[in-house]
């Protein structure tokens, strides 16, 4: 069995997939694929729901992303999930949308309606990020993002649109947008502030902001914030820069760090040294594959054994 499967091998499935036992009903989308742990999430999960199926990953190019996921069908699967560069790209070749992925603007839970017949199959299109970063805050710190005032660094990434769009919804008690390209931040901003507009919610604070990436702007901010979420893809090498100040993070912060490999960034590091709780995206990985699970099967995912097939896989890397 191959750890990563291409293009040309979906298209000769019948060849390269007859290998497999049990047969692959699931993929994973990517380029590059081979480090996604979503195997490692979705297979124990299978097995302990005694489901006769295997998750795979599948190396595809932004220009094979129609035409592979219009062979899922033929080829016997029944869902899938992207991750970059397809989340955003995916919207245009979905059949239905959900509503909170058109919001989201990304789709990485694909479910094919109708597989037993191939031909009338339809792609419909979900995004379980957000959904999975609410339940992973719920987890790790006890609480809920509606009462929480949150500052989303990295706010104009798909991650962090994914995050803001999920805490807008939930009318969070503050939203403070921070991109390193400002304008970003600004433009998800506006666009969400219909959100934020009901009577009930005003207040004497604006309730949601973009501020420029800048010391001066973040002090003022985190002095009223109870949740910093890093959602740059920074941290991810020990090489990366600093994200904050150690200054700035105060032990009344929750510090959620989206990145979780390595499971302890600097900005992890730093955060525990000011006296903050932390938590690593482990979980929102971990939650985003179970709302997929339910995407796909219609009932509670097994959860304990998707925790544990993570920690392995995770045990395995370091
Ligand atoms: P993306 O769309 O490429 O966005 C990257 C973000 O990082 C942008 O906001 C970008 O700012 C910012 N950034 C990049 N380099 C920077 C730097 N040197 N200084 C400041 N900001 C910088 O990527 P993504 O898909 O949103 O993923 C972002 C991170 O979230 C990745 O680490 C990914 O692994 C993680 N993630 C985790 C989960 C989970 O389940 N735990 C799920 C999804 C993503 P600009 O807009 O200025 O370029």
């Amino acid at each position: 069995m191959k750890s990563v499967y291409t293009f040309a091998d979906l298209q000769s499935w019948e060849k390269a997939g007859a290998e497999l036992s049990p047969p692959a009903r699931l993929a994973v989308f990517g380029d590059p694929v081979a480090h996604s742990l979503s195997p490692q999430l979705h297979n124990p999960a299978l097995a302990a729901a005694g489901i006769d199926a295997q998750y795979i990953r599948l190396h595809i190019r932004p220009e094979e992303l129609d035409p592979a996921l219009r062979l899922l069908p033929r080829k016997g699967f029944l869902g899938a999930n992207l991750t970059i560069p397809h989340k955003a790209a995916a919207l245009e070749a979905m059949d239905e949308v959900d509503d909170l992925a058109r919001k989201i603007g990304a789709v990485n839970t694909v479910v094919i309606d109708n597989t037993d017949n191939a031909e009338g199959a339809k792609l419909i299109g979900y995004n379980s990020d957000g959904p999975g970063f609410l339940r992973a805050i719920r987890h790790e710190f006890s609480v809920d993002l509606r009462d929480l005032r949150i500052l989303v660094l990295g706010a104009g990434g798909g991650a962090g649109k994914a995050v803001a769009v999920q805490c807008a919804l939930e009318h969070c008690e503050r939203l403070v947008l921070v991109n390193r390209t400002a304008e970003k931040a600004a433009a998800l901003a506006e666009e969400l502030r219909p959100h934020f507009r009901e009577e009930r919610l005003e207040g004497p604070d604006e309730r949601l902001v973009a501020v420029p990436w800048e010391r001066e702007a973040l002090e003022a901010e985190l002095e009223n914030i109870d949740l910093i979420v890093n959602a740059t893809s920074l941290g991810m090498k020990r090489t990366d820069p600093e994200l904050l100040h150690d200054s700035l993070i105060r032990p009344h912060h929750l510090v959620y760090d989206m990145v979780y490999s390595p499971p302890r960034t600097r900005l992890i590091m730093s955060s525990l040294t000011a006296g903050a709780r932390v938590a690593n995206g482990l979980s929102m990985l971990l939650y985003q594959g179970a709302i997929s699970s339910e995407h796909w099967f219609n009932r509670d995912a097994p959860l304990s054994a998707m925790r544990q097939g993570l920690a392995e896989a995770v045990a395995a890397k370091d």
